[in-house]
């Protein structure tokens, strides 16, 4: 029997992004569909005393299989659930045991936690909301009410991904940039600090972590002009303990440390006047036995290396690995990954920590599975690399030298210095990108959400910076509108798949192959299973030794976020959030839907053994496809709308023009033929929803350009569909 707690707000959010009016309304229009059984189990209250997580609980999560208390089970980020009821033989009996439907239609990409029975989620727009992990009654939530208009600073989605938690405390970063404490048994505010500059792009998507009486917490914004920094507050009162910056600010303040003196030779020009980049967005491990925290750093502001740093030179510490001191936030290394980036390979991906015997020897590494294409593993005491090796195709490098440590870069992949374009593989979207691999010290293998796919990369000859929208300073009109057969060969070229990676051996154990890429997170557990849901919207099982499939159950939406288990009354469950978006929904377009038509369908499942739910039928999707206006532009204008659609518009709307799953499909606008087009674009008539003016970077003769640019793709897509029906 299928338990359905009771259900919130009916209508979406974030769906209007640029308020163009046809997107799909659906969220929560489900929630009376399947009446829960109201009372299958009386739900007892949040305790007193929820959340009593303190650092021997969290050191020996080892020795507490049945709670999930940090983003990655445990500080070494392995995603490894030592329970052993659900496993290979029976987990053909898995189902649904109970879900929600959360109030928001954008991507969700949280991990939830689970202690002593209750469990924490955020969602999009990084709300909070906690649940009896038993029975899905919600025990409270919490809105930051984060104001839209915040989206023209996000590449890449209003997402979260999820909490942490300390001595009765619940922790969330906000997507504009606070760091929230609540109380876990009440969800009511304790403390609240911005932790970054409101005048300045930054953003938060990643979930905090807490070590010893600290939370720590990164920040987003690398696209748009910022300066990486990771911070340690008080848990108590949210005091700031510690601040580390990732690269260096202006030389002629003095540096903050010896490691920023050091960064700042191999940088030149005045990088420092956007910031540099390199935010530490993604994941956070820790090594307790050396009060080592590890994470990765982002890309430089701009992507083209001449507007940053004229000169070249490495770049420190953008695209690296890093080391602190936890007590202290002092550094320890860092492992460039990418000297001098101009790829956007961030760094960022989940550092897992594990203990390999690697050549007759006991190693303590640190392994990352990189957006550059190589799978690293590391000495996690000193940052000296081990061994990497290529986990995809990659045509930017020959390869990491052992010896420096730095990858052989092929000279026609830097366009910023040949001036060519150059299609690269990984594409910034990365061999894998945020969505957390797992480790099974049981196998000894690595699972990995992997991804091909190619990218057009080439300078934006007249690039000026802005305050609305990115500062890459690559010419995104080269990725803009593929058509045709172009399209097709790119659609060919995109994969995603689960690959097992023996980092050992530094070699493919298995893999399985999806529709495409941006599939989900990974969980792996001690009853030889692996968990991961994809694009083509289904939550699945496979053997651990040997990855063959077990069990699948849809789930009407696809999956980006990392499940995890947990234990209540002896009884074990499998728990994930689904809903399609983040940045491949919104830049992808078109591409987006290689694996299937896509909708955000925002909800949490949970799986027991011998459960026997089903999900509601999604509602209908209303989706008006109106015949484009009259094109009454010359083709001079149309050519430079799709520059400027290129530089303006691409991060949300698509590359070509056609909605991938989040944002209105702008095509079927019917404002393309009215003057509401300049109320928006230029007026900023739905700045509520995230869509601000853009009076700053276009004037009304540009933005008409635009248009002309949106109505022919509209034309040509028309013609092309008419043309397949002939056929
Ligand atoms: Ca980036």
């Amino acid at each position: 029997m299928i338990v359905k707690s009771s259900h919130l707000a009916a209508v979406a959010i974030g769906l209007m992004i640029g308020g163009f009016a046809f997107g799909c309304m659906h969220s929560g229009e489900h929630a009376q569909a399947n009446s829960a059984p109201a009372a299958a189990a009386p739900a007892p209250a949040a305790p007193a005393a929820a959340a009593q997580v303190d650092a021997t609980r969290l050191v020996g999560a080892d020795k507490d299989p049945g709670n999930w208390m940090i983003y990655g089970r445990t500080y070494s980020e392995q995603r490894f659930s030592p329970l052993t009821k659900i496993n290979a033989d029976n987990v053909k009996n898995l189902g649904l045991a109970w879900y929600y439907d959360l109030d928001t239609d954008r991507g969700q990409e949280a991990t939830p936690v689970v202690v002593d029975g209750v469990m924490y989620i955020t969602t999009a727009w990084s709300m909070v909301k906690a649940f009896d992990a038993k029975t899905g009654k919600l025990l409270w939530d919490f809105d930051p009410k984060v104001g839209r208009e915040i989206l023209i600073h996000v590449c890449c989605d209003a997402v979260n991904r999820g909490v942490a938690v300390w001595k009765g405390k619940v922790y969330v970063g906000t997507i504009d940039g606070r760091l929230i404490a609540l109380d876990a048994a009440t969800g009511k505010p304790v403390w609240s600090v911005q932790t970054t500059d409101r005048d300045k792009p930054y953003t938060i998507t990643s979930a905090p972590r807490a070590i010893n009486d600290k939370i720590v917490i990164g920040n987003s914004g690398s696209e748009y002009g910022v300066r990486g920094y990771m911070s340690a507050y008080d848990a108590a009162n949210g005091k700031l303990i510690w601040r580390t910056y990732t690269v260096p600010g202006d030389p002629s303040k003095g540096f903050e440390n010896p490691a920023m003196q050091l960064a700042a030779k191999t940088w030149n020009g005045k990088w420092w006047e956007t910031g540099g980049g390199g935010s530490p967005w993604g994941g956070i491990s820790y090594d307790p036995d050396l009060d080592i925290m590890y994470f990765g750093t982002a890309n430089g502001i701009e992507w083209d290396q001449k507007h940053r740093s004229p000169k070249g030179g490495d770049n420190l510490y953008l695209a690296s690995i890093i080391a602190l001191n936890a007590s202290t936030g002092e550094y320890v290394w860092h492992y460039q990954v990418v000297p001098g980036d101009v790829w956007d390979y961030d760094a960022t991906q989940d550092v897992v920590l594990a203990d390999l015997t690697i050549d007759g020897k006991l190693r303590k590494v640190a392994m990352q599975a990189g957006k550059d294409g190589y799978f690293y593993v590391l000495d996690r005491k000193t940052g000296e690399l081990i061994s990497a090796n290529n986990f995809v195709p990659v045509n930017w490098s020959k390869g990491i030298d052992p010896k420096t440590g730095r990858p052989i870069e092929i000279a026609a992949a830097r366009y910023d210095k040949t001036g060519k374009d150059f299609t690269i593989t990984p594409a910034p979207s990365g061999g894998h990108n945020w969505q957390p691999m797992a480790f099974n010290p049981q196998t000894g293998l690595a699972y990995v959400p992997a991804q091909e796919e190619g990218f057009a990369f080439a300078t934006d000859k007249n690039f000026r910076r802005t305050t609305v929208g990115n500062n890459m300073a690559i010419d995104l009109a080269k990725v803009t509108a593929g058509k045709g057969q172009a399209f097709k060969n790119a659609l060919k070229g995109e994969k995603g798949f689960l690959l097992a990676w023996d980092p050992v051996q530094q070699k493919e154990a298995w893999r399985y192959q999806y529709a495409g890429p941006w599939d989900s997170g990974i969980m792996t557990t001690a009853g030889n299973l692996v968990f991961q849901g994809n694009a083509t919207h289904e939550f699945a099982a496979y053997r651990a030794d040997n990855g063959a499939k077990l069990w699948s159950s849809p789930t009407q939406t696809a999956v980006l976020a990392g499940s995890m288990s947990y234990e209540v009354d002896g009884e074990q469950y499998v728990a994930t959030l689904v809903g399609w978006g983040g940045s491949y929904a919104i830049l992808g377009g078109g591409l987006a839907r290689i694996s299937g038509p896509q909708r955000n369908i925002s909800r949490l499942l949970v799986y027991k053994l011998g459960a026997t739910g089903t999900l509601p039928p999604p509602a209908a999707e209303e989706v008006k496809v109106l015949d484009p206006p009259k094109q009454t532009a010359s083709a001079a204008t149309i050519a430079e709308g799709k520059k400027l659609y290129g530089r303006n518009c691409v991060m949300c709307h698509g590359v070509d023009v056609v909605s991938g799953g989040i944002n209105p499909d702008l095509r079927y606008s019917k404002l393309l033929d009215d003057d509401g087009f300049f109320d928006v674009v230029l007026g900023g008539k739905f700045k509520d929803q995230g869509m601000v003016s853009f009076a700053k970077n276009l004037n009304r003769k540009q933005a008409a350009a635009i248009r002309a640019f949106i109505i022919q793709q509209a034309i040509d897509d028309k013609l092309e569909e008419a043309k397949q029906a002939k056929n």
